[in-house]
């Protein structure tokens, strides 16, 4: 099928007001395209840039309300009912597709899937009863983590299980829903792999970043990841590997651990831009959040080339706690960018902002960046 060229002037639609749709929707805008965002608060961090239409994603009437006004869909979120994107993509260009977002949306088809595909990945077992997690714990052990299969994000909808007779608490505490068993890995590092391909199956790859979690929340991320050669191309290659597999058209994030013995293991996929990916928005020729209109709009690629190695750390709502934050010592970095979302409403773990830095080597540039993050907290 020919893929369809939705040119600027044309109408982005997106899945999603958060960050994540905002960022999309400033590129967007800037390169003269008009811009409408599904999201249940008017007042979500998109709505500065873009029409919001008021829905949950969960809502199909509003899903083909803004589908119906739109010349392309795109989300910023794996959490839209498979059934709601469906019908979404029976009336317009849905990129990525909805089958994409079946396969990676619930954890056991997404698991199931790298299995197919001989992609590595972490031990896991498909528990549906208190029976089967018993059986499950027996064969991968303790520590592990219980994690839903379905609407998790951010260390959401996942416990710990140190040992055998906490399964039935653990349980309980994911409202006896399906969920996958994953033995616990005690990796050197997380990475990430953010990539884009287009409808015409062009793969372009950002650096390969090295992310650390505080929380299950990402906390930092530095790019390119500090780590030989041979290891950033191991996760580039799997990473497309991945995206050729799912035949997904738009941004593909990949988050990997890196075993004590070198191995890369597959954590997650996600089928959107990725704020692991957000150092690439001043980094490089193209961020991700271009590189997503590009794939989604039938545009060529743009470069990914990165100008200077780049930190990112991220702002969470403890750090307004005492109000808004003083954000003088970032504005006087002047090798630092702040970004603030516009959440009207902050609370612990809430992603608000980050700060992203450029320096003349990575360390340098998470130095700065975790020091000007020592000083919000700090106040
Ligand atoms: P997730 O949302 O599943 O990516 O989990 C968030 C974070 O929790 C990851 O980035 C890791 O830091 C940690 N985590 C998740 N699963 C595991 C695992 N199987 N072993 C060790 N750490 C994990």
């Amino acid at each position: 099928m020919k893929a369809p060229f939705i040119a600027p002037g044309q109408t982005l639609g997106i899945l999603g007001g958060g960050q994540l749709g905002k960022m999309i929707a400033i590129e967007a805008r800037r390169m003269g395209y008009r811009v409408k965002v599904l999201d249940p608060d008017t007042a979500c961090p998109a709505s500065e840039v873009a029409e919001v239409v008021q829905g949950a994603w969960s809502d199909p009437t509003a899903a083909l309300e803004l589908a119906i006004g739109c010349d392309v869909v795109t989300l910023e979120t794996e959490h839209v009912p498979y059934a709601v994107l469906a019908e979404v993509e029976h009336l317009r260009p849905l990129r990525p597709s909805a089958q994409v977002l079946k396969t990676i949306q619930d954890r056991y088809n997404q698991r199931h899937f790298l299995h197919r595909h001989d992609l590595p990945q972490t031990r896991w077992a498909n528990v549906e009863s208190l029976g089967a997690l018993d059986t499950a714990l027996a064969q991968i052990g303790a520590p592990a983590i219980l994690k839903r299969r379905t609407g998790g994000y951010d260390g959401r909808a996942q416990v710990r299980i140190f040992a055998l007779d906490q399964a039935e608490a653990a349980w309980d505490a994911l409202g006896r829903s399906p969920c996958i068993l994953e033995a616990f890995v005690d990796f050197a590092a997380e990475l990430s792999v953010v990539l884009a391909r287009s409808a015409q199956g062009e793969i372009r790859f950002f650096a390969t970043a090295e992310n650390v979690h505080q929380n299950g929340i990402l906390h930092t991320t530095v790019a390119p990841a500090r780590f030989a050669p041979p290891i950033r191309a191991a996760a580039e290659d799997l990473a497309t590997r991945a995206a050729v597999a799912l035949e997904i058209v738009g941004v593909l994030t990949v988050e990997f651990f890196l075993t004590r013995d070198g191995r890369l293991l597959i954590n997650e996929m996600a089928p959107r831009v990725h704020n692991s990916g957000h150092v690439t928005l001043g980094a490089c020729v193209t961020s991700q959040f271009e590189q997503q209109l590009r794939a989604v709009c039938g545009l060529p690629l743009g470069s990914q080339h990165q100008h200077a190695p780049a930190a990112m750390v991220n702002l969470l709502g403890e750090l307004w706690s005492g109000g808004e934050p003083d954000f003088r010592a970032v504005l006087a970095e002047p090798r630092a960018h702040l970004h603030l979302y516009g959440k009207r409403v902050a609370h612990p773990g809430r992603k608000m902002g980050h700060i992203t830095v450029l320096a003349d080597d990575t360390d340098e540039a998470l130095a700065v960046a975790e020091r000007l993050h020592a000083q919000l907290a700090s106040r």
